[in-house]
């Protein structure tokens, strides 16, 4: 027997390892399991390269809970350690063993799955641990078991023993304070967590208590034989969806793996990506894309970050563009560095190029989508619609890339690109001044007046609505040329897109300013604001419009973000069409009751054909219409 000092700077590593390293205690298991991953996978490369020429057997992970001893063991079949081997690779702590066997067969295709960079790994034990065993025996011939034990001083204690098997046990001996961890629920969640496609089977089973053997037999001192009652069971899939090669896969088994990752989500994913690049960084990895619903919110976080097989974290906010968290999926990169803080992998080079990257892949596949079949496309438009929209605005690489294959509709249900549309309106809808303008309803239904007074005048109408559009529609007449997007209850037609063309007024200016007054005792200045316009006489003779300004302002500042302070005023433009006949005869009766009985059913129509007549008002309406049949 041996003992001797831990190799490390300070004395007082351990109590920081237990308190501050990882606030998250239960990924002690993670590490370990991921060795024990560690030590079967370097089994097999050495066997490849013939330097292991013995069977390998049947390569497993086992973790065995015993909650009568208060233990949890970590086995596994790999290569072990020899005495040396220990000294060099646990007893000095700042010496990682994979960096040194990564080096040394870096040229072999299995280096890859050799999950050791999480630095102090074993000793995370200590975290849940007073007392940790490891008891190992090595790969070679004339190997002799040894175990190692700590009591988590920085002295250990080494041994030799006796063990059958090659490979390690570690035999963690958890404390008082952490006995949650001898619950087999919270292990098994913990598992299921991280180690659900570890390349290795992970076996959980538990020790419950000893009974007699049922077969009888009997050990040397004559005393029936006790088994354990184990129950075992399988934690991972070794080969999931995402390691496979594209080609070897069907549609069926993306959408299966699918529920595997999301085992309580009914909805299918529209389409999937799946990424594969090993240059100039490592990334595999398969992303969904869900059907968006309204509250965007929800659907962030289900991507899954994956580090060699290991689970990570499902927070991935800082290593893809927000706008890429609305995906589903997996992402798997040996090359993220995951022991940094959070705010320091923004600025990481690969985190970088991971990032760009995702985004250009999700981009050409949404390109690709759109060429090869447009009309499958436009029919999953609407669910792409708020994703593209996010993309866009968000990031610039993918505003730049989107361009080609976003799409507006008209009130028809036809789709345009908006090269296309451009195309088409440019003819009938440029104005004085140069300027296309787009012109869309929010509602066709509660906007019918308008979009049918546009339609009627030949122009087109683009349905364009959700909680991105004011924002989008801004991105989108600075990114177009020269072309402006209008509601078409932002103002009278004439003025929206305005082409000089004057129609002679059939009020002459002294006439409407006697009309004015009628109109101003019966509405609130500070909502409404009086315009004459010499419309034509066919139009409505009073129209309520809301400047686009102030309603995209409005619809931003809810969305928040806009930084305005205080509310927004709700202010309308009452369009007088000083053309109408309606309008004329208002001059024309004398009388001053009937006048502002008329003006006020002028001005309910107006409100009315906006949805805006409501309560007391909508009741007098109705009430005075009766009268009037
Ligand atoms: P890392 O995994 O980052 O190298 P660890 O502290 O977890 O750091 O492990 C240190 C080294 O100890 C490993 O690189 C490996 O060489 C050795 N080791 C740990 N666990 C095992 C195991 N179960 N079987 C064989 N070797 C192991």
């Amino acid at each position: 027997m041996k003992t001797g000092h831990i190799n490390v700077q300070t004395e007082n590593i351990f109590p920081i390892i237990k308190k501050f390293l990882y606030s998250d205690h239960e990924i002690f298991l993670r590490e370990l399991v991921s060795n024990a991953v560690d030590a079967s996978q370097k089994l097999k490369v050495l066997a490849k390269s013939a330097e292991y020429d013995k069977e390998i057997g049947d390569l497993k992970v086992e973790v065995i809970l015993n909650k009568e001893e208060k233990t949890l063991t970590i086995r596994d079949y790999g290569i072990g350690m020899t005495a040396e081997e220990i000294d060099k690779y646990i007893n000095q702590i700042a010496f990682s063993g994979a960096e040194e066997f990564v080096q040394k067969y870096k040229d072999s295709d299995n280096k890859e799955s050799i999950i050791g960079h999480f630095g102090l790994g074993f000793y995370s034990a200590f975290m849940v641990a007073d007392n940790v065993e490891i008891r190992t025996l090595a790969r070679y011939d004339d190997a002799q078991a040894v175990q190692w034990s700590s009591d988590g001083t920085t002295e250990y204690k080494i041994e030799e023993i006796e063990k059958e098997k090659r490979g390690t046990d570690i035999v963690l001996h958890i404390t008082e304070e952490s006995k949650e961890f001898l619950d087999e629920n919270r292990i098994s969640g913990i598992l299921n967590k991280y180690c659900k496609f570890l390349p290795i089977p992970v076996i959980f089973g538990t020790t419950t208590e000893q009974k007699d053997d049922p077969s009888g037999e009997k050990d040397e001192e004559g005393n029936v034989k006790k088994v354990s009652n184990e129950i075992p069971n399988q934690i991972n899939n070794t080969k999931p969806a995402w390691t496979v090669t594209p080609a070897e896969l069907k549609n069926e088994d993306y959408s299966n793996f699918y529920r595997e990752l999301y085992p309580m989500s009914f909805d299918e994913p529209l389409f999937h990506i799946h990424l594969n690049v090993d240059y100039p960084f490592n990334l595999t990895g398969i992303l969904y894309f869900p059907k968006i619903k309204e509250n965007v919110e929800v659907q962030k976080n289900k991507i899954q970050l994956y580090s060699n097989q290991v689970f990570i974290t499902d927070n991935v906010e800082e290593i893809v563009p927000e706008f890429l968290t609305l995906l589903h999926g997996v992402i798997d990169s040996p090359d993220i560095p995951l022991n940094v803080s959070r705010s320091y992998l923004q600025s990481d080079s690969s985190v970088k190029k991971i990032s760009s990257h995702i985004t250009k892949k999700v981009a050409d596949k949404l390109k690709q989508m759109f060429n090869q079949d447009r009309k499958d496309f436009e029919n999953k438009w609407e669910d792409l619609r708020v994703f593209v929209e996010y993309g866009t605005l968000s990031d610039d690489k993918f505003a730049d890339k989107s361009k080609d294959f976003t799409l507006v509709k008209n009130t028809e249900g036809k789709f345009y690109t908006l090269d296309e549309f451009t195309e088409k309106v440019k003819p009938t809808q440029t104005d004085k001044d140069g300027k296309t303008v787009f012109l869309y309803t929010s509602s066709a239904e509660e906007q019918f007046s308008f979009v049918k007074a546009a339609k009627d005048r030949g122009y087109e109408v683009l349905e364009i609505q959700g909680p991105l559009a004011s924002h989008w529609i801004q991105k989108m007449e600075t990114s177009l040329d020269n072309v402006s997007f209008a509601r078409v209850d932002a103002d009278t037609l004439d003025k929206l897109i305005n082409k000089d063309e004057d129609i002679p007024s059939k009020l002459s200016e002294e006439e409407q300013k006697k009309i004015q007054p009628v109109f101003e005792e019966i509405l609130d200045k500070d909502k409404f604001k009086i315009q004459f316009e010499s419309m034509s006489e066919t139009e409505a003779p009073i129209v309520l419009t809301q400047p686009e300004f102030i309603r995209r302002m409005k619809e931003q500042q809810q969305l928040g973000g806009a930084g305005f302070m205080g509310a927004f005023p709700e202010t309308y433009n009452m369009v007088v069409n000083s053309n109408h006949p309606k309008i004329s005869d208002l001059l024309n009766t004398k009388k001053k009751g009937d006048q502002a009985k008329k003006a006020k059913q002028l001005t309910d129509l107006a409100l009315l054909s906006q949805g805006m007549l409501k309560g007391e008002a909508l009741t007098e309406f109705v009430n005075r219409s009766i009268e009037l049949v």
